[in-house]
Formats: C-alpha cells, sequence, structure tokens
C-alpha cells in the first residue's frame, strides 16, 4: 500500500512549510487540503454564494475545478496561489469548514492525492478522518504567539496588510472554530506524535518528523 505521512494542527502551526519540506526529502507527493477549503471559499464569493446557503457552498466544494502544479494553484483556470492566502478568504475557508455537506464534497478529492510513492497530507483531519490508516502521524502545535508571529511574516513577506493583535485574536477564533465544531474537530489522532515547533526552526521539526518515519 501507499504510504501517507498525516501532519495535523492548529493555523499557522508549520504544518504548511514541515509538509513540504518532508514530501521533497522523501520524494512524496504533497496534499495542502487547507487550500481544498480555501479554494471553494474563493470560488463561492467569486459566485456571491451566501455564507448561509449551505447546499450552494457544499455545491462548490463538489464542483471545485482546481488543480496544483509545481507550486501553483488554479481555479479554473486561473492562477489563484497569491488570492486564497488573502485573510477574507482564510476566514470564509474557516467558517464553511465547520459544514459537515461541505467537509463530504472534499473527501474523494483529497483520497485522490495518494499516489505511489508516497503522500504527505497537511490539514486539521489528515490522521483522524481522512487518512486514519496512515503509518505516521503527527500533530504540530505551537503557543498562539509563535503562531501570530509567523503568519505576521508570511502576510508581510506577501505584501498583504496585517496587524499582530488582530492576528492573535483571528487565530484564537480560528481554533475555537476548528476545535468546537461536530464535524471532525480538529484533535490529535490516536497514535500521533505530539510536537511543540514553538521554539523549533521549520528544518529541527522536518528533522524530528523523517526520524519518526523512519523508525
Ligand atoms: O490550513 P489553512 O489555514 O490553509 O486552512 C484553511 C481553513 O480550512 C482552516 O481555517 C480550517 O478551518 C479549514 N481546514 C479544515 N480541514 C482541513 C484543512 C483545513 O477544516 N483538513
Amino acid at each position: 500500500t501507499i504510504p501517507v505521512i498525516a501532519i495535523d494542527g492548529p493555523t499557522a502551526s508549520g504544518k504548511g512549510t514541515v509538509a513540504q519540506k518532508v514530501a521533497q526529502h522523501l520524494g512524496f507527493h504533497y496534499l495542502d487540503s487547507g487550500a481544498l477549503y480555501r479554494l471553494t471559499a474563493l470560488s463561492a464569493i467569486r459566485r456571491s454564494v451566501a455564507m448561509t446557503d449551505e447546499h450552494g457552498l457544499a455545491k462548490s466544494a463538489e464542483h471545485l475545478h482546481c488543480h496544483f502544479d509545481g507550486g501553483h494553484i488554479f481555479l479554473a483556470n486561473e492562477d489563484v496561489t497569491q488570492a486564497i492566502r488573502a485573510e477574507e478568504v482564510g476566514n470564509t475557508a474557516s467558517k464553511i469548514a465547520v459544514l459537515a455537506t461541505v467537509r463530504h464534497a472534499l473527501y474523494g478529492l483529497q483520497l485522490s492525492f495518494r499516489k505511489a510513492p508516497g503522500l504527505v497530507a497537511d490539514g486539521r483531519d489528515m490522521g483522524t478522518v481522512i487518512f486514519p490508516h496512515a503509518p505516521l502521524k503527527v500533530f504540530l502545535t505551537a503557543s498562539v504567539e509563535a503562531r501570530a508571529q509567523r503568519r505576521y511574516k508570511q502576510l508581510i513577506d506577501k505584501g498583504f496588510p496585517a496587524n499582530m493583535e488582530d492576528l492573535s485574536k483571528d487565530l484564537r477564533e480560528r481554533d475555537a472554530r476548528d476545535m468546537n465544531r461536530a464535524s471532525a474537530p480538529l484533535k490529535p489522532a490516536e497514535g500521533a506524535y505530539l510536537l511543540d515547533t514553538s521554539d523549533m526552526t521549520a528544518d529541527e521539526a522536518v528533522k524530528q518528523v523523517l526520524g519518526w518515519y523512519a523508525a
């Protein structure tokens, strides 16, 4: 069977960077499941689907015309790599991710990323729901302060406006929504290794994950 490394954790815990580097090192495919929620959000925003229209939001997820190519992300044929990182899109993604219908609509698409020689999957429910039989599951955490700092730097580097106070508040709200939702709440999967990256560099975290995988 094709191995999967499931890496879950809260917003801005460093999952994305760590998961991509682990995938690169092993020559595995990479699934950024958060991008699928962001794409669904962007698609819904573009088509003026109301946030109260659960059926319309599920349809946006079900008919997501997206593809991933060399680090770029496309919706229909438009490069939205930058656009989906905007705070508004992330916030909308976090809200629609509460809906079980949206989560179901994205299930099959996520499974399709599992291809030889292997997959590193990053998200909130990779180990608990999507790939429960993954041979390695990791739950990354970091303090709110460390995560707000990282998010701040990411946004500024990408040319988006950012403010530490708003970011911390926003992170706490997103954590609460992810952890308290009924459908696939954010929590460590059974058998997951916990890794607090507050005082770690990305490379140190990568080394730890690769160490666990090799063991
Ligand atoms: O990880 P990222 O911030 O890009 O994800 C955007 C939003 O999608 C998150 O705030 C989270 O609520 C949701 N998400 C999810 N399950 C996943 C990945 C992301 O609910 N597997």
